[in-house]
């Protein structure tokens, strides 16, 4: 894995930014800094430039703020609005893989309608966090020219409501990253490699399914490859896993800028490392203090995981 030095804006991303309620085995956590957008751009920010799109009420948090920023996030497409930033109560007593939803409160959210700048919209990598598929199809509309690569997530909720937006996205990205029961849902397959081959046959040329504590795996139509989790001995809290998986994995395409099988396959490890450092600690409190060698160094870790010669 290489480091980029000096870039200008690769990724943007748009997605929530939000006030986490959290309660997991190790604690309970009340309006920490979460949402979608948040978790990618500060997994991505060590990797090269990332601009946020999204939306915050009055009572967001100017150290919040200048948390982003210190990570050399653009906020420039960060809004503030009239109202207070959407919040989410989530649990994870009973299985550490998948969150139960107790509340959520839209609040400025609701009204989120992304409005793209020039300098945001000739971004070469595009990020369309999980949100509403028909912002998420307004953000891709206003790209100025075609990204040189679109990605996208989302959830079960817009699986059932959105159903028609979100077969017209998914046409249009090159990756879909998603989750292993919500690719289970959108294709009515129970194999995860019929539900990734039905996935593919609905447009994008690769999807990469988010399998919690048993790692990824990534499907092109002459390609796959699968990456472990890494073992952690505690996890403290899962929230923000995958966004920090997928700001990780684009944040390395981005800064080599290719997207071969070479690149995808270390951005797929990059994804994991990150995602690991996500969940040793509530919220964004350990991606927000790693330094370069801790994440080469779990890198590292993973190369050593997952090495093995061929049979003689
Ligand atoms: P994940 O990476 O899937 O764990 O994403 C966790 C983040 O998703 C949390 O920080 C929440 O704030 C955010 N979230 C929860 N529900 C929604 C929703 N309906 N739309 C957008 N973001 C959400």
């Amino acid at each position: 894995m290489t480091w980029t030095g000096e870039t200008h804006l690769q990724i943007l991303v748009v997605g929530s930014v939000a006030y986490d309620t959290v309660e997991t085995p190790a604690g309970k956590r009340e309006f920490q800094l979460g949402g979608s957008a948040c978790y990618f751009s500060m997994s991505a920010s060590y990797f090269t430039d990332v601009g946020l799109i999204g939306v915050v009420g009055r009572d967001f948090d100017p150290d919040d703020l200048d948390m982003l920023k210190q990570h050399g996030i653009d906020t420039s497409g960060l809004i503030e609005a009239d109202g207070k930033t959407f919040r989410w109560y989530g649990e994870y007593m009973e299985d550490i893989n998948a969150a139960v939803t107790l509340d959520t409160q839209l609040n400025v959210f609701g009204g989120f309608d992304p409005e793209l700048c020039d300098t945001h919209s000739n971004t070469p990598y595009l990020f369309l966090a999980n949100v509403d598929p028909t912002i998420q199809i307004k953000v891709l509309d206003s790209m100025s020219k075609k990204p040189k690569m679109v990605a996208c997530d989302t959830m079960n909720l817009w699986i059932d409501v959105a159903r028609p937006a979100l077969n017209d996205l998914i046409r249009r990205v090159d990756i879909l990253i998603i989750n292993e029961d919500e690719a289970k849902q959108l294709t009515g397959e129970e194999n995860l490699a019929h539900a990734a081959h039905a996935i593919l046959g609905l447009g994008p040329s690769l999807v990469t399914i988010k399998r919690g504590e048993y790692g990824v795996a990534l499907f092109g139509d002459d390609f796959s490859f699968a990456a472990p989790a890494y073992p952690l001995d505690r996890v403290v809290d899962p929230t923000g896993a995958g966004d920090s998986f997928a700001g990780g994995f684009m944040g390395y395409i981005a800064s080599v800028d290719r997207i071969d099988q070479d690149a995808l396959r270390t951005a797929s490890i990059a994804g994991s490392t990150m995602a690991s450092f996500a969940v040793e600690d509530f919220g964004l409190e350990r991606i927000k203090i790693l330094t370069k060698a801790d994440i080469e160094s779990r890198f590292d870790a993973f190369t050593d995981l997952t090495h093995f010669k061929p049979m003689s």
